[in-house]
């Protein structure tokens, strides 16, 4: 893995967290980005080197939708950036991680990315991201 590449955190209002973390970051989101297959808002914010991704649920059977019904607001995934994601998953695989699917999907942000069960990482959800070129 070469860094983290951003941080996801859950929100129950994007329009309201847009505002909320632009206060605190003393800058507006630079974008905005439905994701329909994840049922998934998002925003993101350029915090010097680092990256914030806001999430909000779109439909309630979103997998958002559920972690806020379970957890409430807050971190919700912290993504690294690789070379080659589909090495990095058989590697992880093959260390014993569980996988969240089988294949990259398209994420936000021009990725394909891959999920890994939070059971087997101490309880953090774990993305991998691999630009798009
Ligand atoms: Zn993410």
């Amino acid at each position: 893995m070469k860094k983290i590449e951003h941080i996801g955190i859950a929100v129950k209002d994007l329009e309201i967290s847009n505002d909320l973390f632009a206060k605190l970051f003393g800058e507006p989101h630079y974008k905005v980005e439905s994701v329909e297959s994840e049922g998934v808002n998002t925003s993101f914010f350029q915090v010097g080197p680092n990256k914030i991704e806001l999430l909000e649920a779109s439909n309630p059977d979103s997998p958002i939708a559920k972690f806020l019904e379970k957890r409430g607001e807050g971190i919700h995934h912290i993504a690294y950036d690789v070379a080659d994601i589909h090495a990095e998953m058989k590697r992880l695989e093959a260390e014993g991680f569980t996988l969240l699917n089988t294949e990259p999907k398209k994420g936000a942000d021009n990725k394909l990315v891959c999920f890994l069960h939070p059971k087997t990482t101490n309880g953090v959800l774990i993305e991998l991201c691999q630009e798009i070129g």
